[in-house]
């Protein structure tokens, strides 16, 4: 799979488990080391780096993950979690205290929460301290690994805009991964449908949820009352993901595809453009749009 993230810009990621969306996360900020291709920020390549220079990347691209307590010690409290990011930043100690109270504000939390501990704190509260953790060393990309799925409704749409605003006044560009549709149509520039490991659909966010074309993507938003248009192809998903390490021969989806012809069980689509910006690894609509195929993203 191949994407580019532009700063201030948001590309969600969608699939259902397994399908790979972590596994790209953890490979970017290389907690898992890909097993080929590359990841450049800025421009310049930053695969297979080691000691001092892999963890000045690391700071440049922070994670945000489901449930705080992966980047929360529960022994810390809110002032010493925060104050570690900053260190790491290489802040002297004696600014710390005037930091994590502007960084509790910038995340919309009382000064008063810096000497709790987490399991002090509500789970958006937590989850707002992790977001302060994160922005501590003014990083440029922030992974947000399914970010909000733990959160109540009505919280989760208060840390949504929180993150919006963020983006807002620093430019900071968030790699958003989440099963939710809906809350990837509020947040997204940009989509990029995954299935088992590859890109299957990618667009404009407008694109994608208003002009579906992947079978697979169909039906994941058919599957959404609240995406769905009136009037729409509506697809039903049945059956479960493949093993990732043995996937069916061609086009991966094919055993659960209402639409899969022959080809489609001996031959992989490639992800070929097929509007202006929208891309899309299916024989059947390449074939409908009588493009001549071209390969426009590499796996
Ligand atoms: Fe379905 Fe065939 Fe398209 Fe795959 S290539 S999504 S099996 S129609």
């Amino acid at each position: 799979m191949s994407f580019t993230l532009q700063p201030g810009e948001t590309l969600g990621i969608a699939g259902e488990s397994g399908s790979g969306k972590s596994s790209v996360a953890r490979a970017l900020v290389q907690l898992t080391r890909p097993t080929g291709g590359t990841v450049s920020l800025g421009g310049a390549p930053v695969t297979n780096l080691k000691g001092q220079r892999l963890k000045r990347f690391r700071r440049r691209m922070q994670m945000v993950y489901q449930d705080p307590y992966d980047s929360l010690d529960p022994r810390m409290s809110v002032s010493d979690a925060i104050g570690e990011a900053l260190s790491v930043r290489g802040l002297p100690k004696t600014e710390h205290a005037a930091q994590v109270a502007q960084l509790l504000e910038r995340v919309k939390l009382p000064a008063t929460i810096a000497q709790r501990h987490p399991n002090q704190l509500s789970g958006g509260q937590r989850q707002r301290v992790s977001i302060a953790r994160a922005l501590a060393v003014n990083p440029e990309i922030i992974i947000c690994d399914e970010a909000v799925a733990a959160l109540d409704v009505s919280i989760r749409a208060q840390v949504l805009n929180l993150l919006k605003d963020i983006q807002h006044d620093t430019g900071v560009g968030y790699l958003f991964i989440s099963h939710d549709l809906s809350t990837l149509r509020f947040m997204a520039d940009h989509v990029a449908i995954m299935y088992v490991g590859r890109i299957v659909e990618y667009g404009t966010s407008e694109e994608v949820f208003s002009n579906p074309q992947h079978p697979y993507t169909r039906a994941l938003i058919a599957a959404v009352p609240s995406v769905t248009r009136r009037g729409e192809r509506r697809l039903k998903l049945s059956g479960e993901p493949p093993d990732p390490g043995n996937p069916p021969s061609g086009c991966p989806f094919h055993p659960r595809c209402p639409e899969a012809v022959e080809t489609c069980r001996t031959e992989r689509p490639e992800l070929l453009t097929i509007g202006d910006a929208q891309k899309v690894a299916c024989h059947v609509v390449q074939w409908g749009r009588e493009k001549t195929p071209k390969t426009e993203v590499t796996a």
